[in-house]
């Protein structure tokens, strides 16, 4: 019987009636823990402590805020090879990749210590002889956290630690899929000195913990990311209560190839936005749209490169794609390529599950051609190693088919030209533009966040996160 991993509620590490095993997506016989898994009651319990220790952390030195958060980001940096190694175990990336981002997460910690000496305010001139006029920020009080699998480490991060850092208490609730790096977190979260309460961890369904904060009034603001129809979800629940919200949804995000690109510049970042992280990342590029004078020339660079790709064990040594995170996914991403198929898609290569040494969820990353923009695999997110291609004749027609989509989360652009490049930047309706690089691979102390269907909200990340995590007071004084 393996031990189970507990929750954290009210600075007290505490078991509940049921646990989850966390699968090894690489190697299903692997149990790699059990996870204490919350209910509603837990749930409760994590959001009153979370009310009652709000007056105390808003009133805590900003020192003590960034000492906290400061030993949480060199905690997560000097073990980022142990916990990078969880991560691909838990979520299918490679190590490499689950090394990176931990060290991401430790750098937004590192970050947003320093914010937490930097919180200012402003002081105007009233338009009012004899009155002054100041401008303060204060924290929101209670946070909600909910996050989805594809980041289990950097989303929670680049969350909780501007939520603590402006002064305001949590209730976290990471994904099913990957207790692992949250509980993790939290463990560090309380060795570093959180007070009680100040930081809850309710790990568990989101049917039924999700569910119960946004059901909850205590509750005053939700940070939320993960699908569309989640979101939708979130934000009818938080019109209800009238509360702060933010989300970060799906993206459905274009790369444009132009004639004039260097060839091996676009093929570089088509594979590595389309591919990387198994193609689960909310900022793949899952479309290339290709003008026509290179189309042919690019997708057989494409093809080639792919051919060199080597789909394997995410924790073994040169692993370039791991397994998808588990079998609903995979099942998802077979049939995205059936939809497509039977649309009328040519898939050129990969789209099917494969065998490796231990049983696990590989796909080989596919790439479809001869796709129109009104096709499904153009229109939903798959969230897997599937790119399509979209050939066009001009830029302003691909201009015009990466701006057809509901989304809006990044988009980029593969071209020589500073005339076309300066106006895709102003043109692209999406909330980050890559010039000659992929779609995804952002930076951590710079906005993150989308435009349209992809969010709603202020940004994330950065000097931006203040704008969710505090409330602006205005004060008129006649001294
Ligand atoms: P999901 O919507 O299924 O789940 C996200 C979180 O919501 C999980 O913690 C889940 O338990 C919880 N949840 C589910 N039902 C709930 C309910 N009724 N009430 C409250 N919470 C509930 O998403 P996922 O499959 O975990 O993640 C994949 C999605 O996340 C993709 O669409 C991807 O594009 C998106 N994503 C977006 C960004 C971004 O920043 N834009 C980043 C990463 C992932």
């Amino acid at each position: 019987m393996m031990d189970r991993k507990p929750l954290l509620i009210n600075g007290v590490w505490q078991s509940a009636a049921a646990g989850s095993e966390n699968i090894n997506p690489s190697n299903t016989n692997d149990v790699i823990a059990v996870y204490d898994r919350a209910g509603v009651h837990d749930t409760r319990s994590a959001i009153t402590a979370a009310t009652e220790a709000a007056p105390g952390w808003t009133a805590a030195s900003p020192q003590l805020r960034h000492d906290i958060l400061d030993r949480v980001g060199n905690e997560l940096l000097a073990r980022k090879e142990e916990l990078g190694a969880l991560l691909a175990q838990e979520e299918g990336k490679t190590r490499p990749e689950g090394v990176a981002e931990t060290a991401r997460a430790g750098h937004i910690f590192k970050f947003f210590a320093g914010e937490a000496l930097r919180i200012s305010g402003e002081k105007l001139a009233s338009v009012r002889p004899g009155i002054e006029v100041d401008i303060t920020r204060e924290p929101v009080g209670v946070v909600g956290i909910i996050t989805p699998w594809n980041f289990p480490i950097a989303i929670p991060a680049w969350k909780i630690a501007p939520a603590l850092c402006f002064g305001n208490t949590v209730v976290f609730k990471p994904a099913e899929l990957v207790p692992g790096c949250a509980w993790e977190l939290t463990d560090i979260l309380q060795r570093a000195g959180v007070p009680a309460g100040v930081f809850n961890n309710v790990y568990g369904p989101g049917s039924e913990v999700g569910q119960a904060m946004l059901d909850d009034p205590r509750i005053n603001a939700i940070t939320f990311t993960g699908s569309q129809a989640t979101g939708a979800r979130v934000a009818a629940a938080c019109a209800k209560h009238m509360r702060r919200l933010q989300l970060e949804m799906g993206g459905k995000n274009p790369f444009v190839v132009l004639d004039d690109c260097d060839l091996d510049v676009a093929v570089d970042a088509a594979v590595n936005g389309a591919f990387f992280s198994t193609g689960q990342r909310c900022t793949a590029s899952s479309r290339l749209i290709v003008t026509e004078g290179i189309h042919n020339r690019f997708v057989e660079a494409v093809l080639e490169r792919m051919r060199g790709l080597n789909v394997d064990n995410a924790l073994a040594e040169g692993t370039d794609i791991g397994p998808v995170v588990d079998e609903a996914q995979l099942q998802q991403d077979m049939r995205y390529i059936e939809i497509a198929r039977r649309e009328g898609g040519n898939i050129r290569q990969g789209g099917e599950h494969v065998s490796r040494a231990t049983p696990g969820f590989y796909f080989t990353p596919a790439l479809v051609t001869d796709t129109t923009p009104q096709m499904t695999i153009n229109r939903e997110e798959i969230f897997g190693p599937v790119a399509s291609v979209i050939r066009v004749r001009d830029y302003d027609e691909a201009l015009s088919v990466a701006n057809d989509t509901e989304f809006g989360l990044s988009a980029g652009i593969c071209t020589t030209s500073l005339k076309y490049a300066s106006h895709f930047r102003a043109n692209a309706r999406a909330g980050m533009v890559m010039v000659n690089l992929p779609t995804a691979g952002v930076d951590y102390h710079v906005p993150f966040g989308g435009t349209k269907g992809s969010s709603l909200g202020s940004r994330e990340q950065g000097r931006y996160a203040v704008e969710f995590f505090t409330v602006v007071k205005t004060a008129y004084v006649r001294p």
